[in-house]
């Protein structure tokens, strides 16, 4: 599938601005990616900020040159940045963000085109605490099921860039095998949240209904302990059919 790059870019852009004024990162933190056709797709480049990220700040990257190198071991760390250098489409572009190989990964998944990174307080409260798996595993709400899916996918701490990556690509297939679909929220233990989709309004929905539920989720253990829905309901909201119009209707 193949995306007209003026389309996508504004969207892309405005996703990255509202997790930028949202709160959901500061600084340089989070990065936001999209599929652009069958070898490349665009990610924040190193070092820019998601709240005021421009369209030169997203670097154009093909997908071979980064998913090669994640088939290998023992790789140094001056050999990551010459391939996230040579990753470029045009030379002249910024250096991707050292994140780009998870990127590179998760938008080769089938129906993904969009991918979303960000550290948000309200969650990392709960993965940086030893409540990450209960919060990863329940659902409090109907619309968490309805954004997020029936559970989401935890990995544990893992050094950010290429080691990461590859460990969400071994966390995610054994999740596929074991669910038999993809989740649509990785949560990455004292770190932050990676939502992906096929569109970005799936993206959006699955970071922000993210937030919501840890909030709801904090507040409830501090209001005496959590009551979490119980399986036979996740499983109906789940395959209910005016949820699946729903989930049309919003593009999610
Ligand atoms: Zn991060």
């Amino acid at each position: 599938m193949s995306f007209d790059q003026s389309a996508v870019l504004p969207e892309l852009l405005a996703l990255s601005h509202e997790f930028g004024e949202g709160g959901l990162v500061i600084l340089g933190e989070g990065n936001t990616s999209c599929r652009v056709d069958d070898e490349t797709f665009f990610v924040k480049s190193s070092g820019s900020s998601l709240q005021t990220l421009t369209a030169n700040q997203l670097t154009l990257c093909r997908f071979e040159r980064l998913l090669s190198l994640m088939d290998r071991d023992d790789v140094a760390d001056t050999e990551v940045e010459t391939c996230l250098l040579e990753s470029r489409s045009h030379p002249a572009a910024f250096k991707p963000s050292v994140e780009t190989f998870f990127h590179a990964y998760l938008l080769n998944l089938p129906d993904i085109n969009f991918v979303g990174h960000a550290h948000p307080i309200q969650v990392n409260r709960i993965l940086c605490s030893g409540l990450a798996r209960e919060f990863s595993e329940n659902r409090q709400c109907p619309d968490e099921i309805v954004c997020c899916g029936p559970i989401s996918l935890l990995i544990p701490y893992v050094d950010p860039g290429l080691a990461l990556a590859k460990r969400i690509r071994q966390d995610v297939e054994e999740f596929r095998r074991t669910h038999n679909k993809l989740p649509r929220v990785i949560l990455l233990r004292n770190h932050g949240v990676i939502t992906i989709g096929s569109s970005v309004q799936a993206v959006r929905a699955a970071m922000l209904m993210t937030v919501k539920a840890a909030e709801i989720f904090t507040g409830a253990q501090l209001l005496g302990g959590l009551r979490h829905l119980p399986a036979s309901e996740i499983e109906r909201i789940e395959n209910r059919q005016d949820e699946e119009y729903r989930r049309k209707m919003l593009k999610i």
